[in-house]
């Protein structure tokens, strides 16, 4: 196959770039590594079998890629990069309420039929929750799910990106943007206009820009998100499970001490990087909640990040409407860390015209496009 260009080196691309690369193919893969990357900013969770979200196809996304993640991390550990920032711990999906719990526990037993993946789960009682997970506030009971696991995103990406160096990917550190020619683009980066037979748009947040230049009104908007790191005084943390309130809080510990604790979903502010006070408020009011003292805790530092989300929130994959050789991956939202890697080995194997699991038809671009009707 003839060389492919990929637009943006978020989680996305460089799983795209990686997969290509590793069938041979020529990639160059361009990132302006702006400020507010949602996969370096992201701390995770993937445990996408306990979401109570109605939607089947996310939640065929999701279960895929939650399955895939092994195989993504072995890969590369065979390959000597064994610092990914992804390890299995488990879940506590806490609630007050019992009723709600045993609704998630049943829902969560049906689907390990589907998902063995999934492995032990098992309702625990206030006093065995507080033991799993010893700062937690005492009026929680739980489920623990223990094929859960966490990612830290920039751990993640950075090991991405030296598999795709590994596998002779070249990298342009600059700002593209597409030239239009009849029914393709050229791509004009630090000045230079470069020649693609093939282009990967996986530019996250920054999609509705870029096809701007095309005459295509993209729909992707960024919903930032702010999270805090904490360092917890003792250093034995990296075993604990991942926690899972109600709503959008939750608490990701890493080894040493380090805690993550999030996040918010902030709509219509732009691109405002900045930290709030009002964020702030409303993470450590959820963890005053939660697990209060881990107030007591050392304020490490503060990620902001934009999610691209799509029009329904369902990421999309496949071919930009009106272009054989473009393609788009996008959408991701809040689950990105989760799908990132598996929609991208699936955008992989449509341009290298092989057989996907999933059918891109229900992942479709034009629903991040506005219909010029
Ligand atoms: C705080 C936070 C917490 C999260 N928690 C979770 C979680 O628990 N579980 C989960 O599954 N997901 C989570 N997510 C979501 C996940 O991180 C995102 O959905 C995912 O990282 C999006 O990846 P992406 O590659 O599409 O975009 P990005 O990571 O934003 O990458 C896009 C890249 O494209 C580059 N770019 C843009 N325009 C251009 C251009 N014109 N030329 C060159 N480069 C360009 C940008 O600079 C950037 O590097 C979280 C996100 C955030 C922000």
């Amino acid at each position: 196959m003839a060389n492919v260009i990929v637009i943006g080196g978020g989680i996305v691309g460089l799983s795209v770039a990686y997969y290509l690369a590793k069938e041979n193919v020529e990639v160059t893969l361009v990132d302006a590594d702006h400020t507010g990357q949602a996969t370096t900013a992201a701390a995770g969770i993937i445990c996408p079998w306990v979401s109570q979200r109605r939607n089947k196809k996310w939640y065929q996304l999701a279960k895929n890629s939650a399955s895939f993640y092994p195989t993504l991390i072995d890969e590369l550990k065979n390959q000597g990069i064994s610092t990914t920032g992804y390890k299995q711990t488990g879940a506590l999906v806490i609630r007050k309420e019992e009723k709600t719990l045993q609704k998630i526990y049943e829902m969560t037993q049906q689907r390990l039929v589907d998902a063995p993946e999934i492995g032990e789960v098992t309702r625990l009682n206030v006093a065995e929750t507080k033991q799993r997970f010893p700062l937690l506030d005492e009026k929680y009971q739980s489920i623990y799910v223990s094929g859960a696991a966490r990612v830290n995103g920039g751990k993640l990406r950075k090991s991405l990106l030296e598999a795709c160096m590994n596998h002779g990917v070249k990298i342009i550190t600059g700002e593209a943007s597409l030239v239009k020619t009849a029914n393709h683009a050229n791509i004009k980066v630090n000045d230079t206009l470069i020649e693609a037979d093939q282009i990967v748009l996986a530019n996250g947040s920054w999609f509705s820009t870029i096809v701007e230049s095309l005459g295509l009104n993209g729909l992707i908007r960024p919903q930032k998100a702010q999270i805090v790191s904490l360092k917890w005084k003792e250093d034995d943390t990296g075993d604990w499970p991942v926690i899972m309130p109600r709503g959008t809080h939750y608490i990701v510990p890493f080894e040493h001490g380090q805690i993550a604790a999030g996040t918010t979903h902030e709509d219509d502010v732009g691109w405002d990087t900045h930290v709030t006070p009002i964020g702030l408020q409303k993470i450590f009011s959820d963890l005053r909640e939660v697990a209060p003292a881990l107030l007591s805790s050392a304020l490490v530092k503060v990620n902001v990040g934009f999610r691209p989300v799509a029009p329904d929130f369902l990421p999309v994959f496949g071919r930009l409407p009106g272009y054989e050789r473009i393609y788009a991956a996008n959408g991701l939202g809040s689950s990105g860390l989760t799908t990132g890697p598996f929609i991208g080995r699936e955008l992989a194997k449509m341009i290298l015209r092989k057989d996907g699991i999933l059918d891109a038809k229900d992942y479709p671009i034009h629903s991040i496009i506005k219909s010029s009707e």
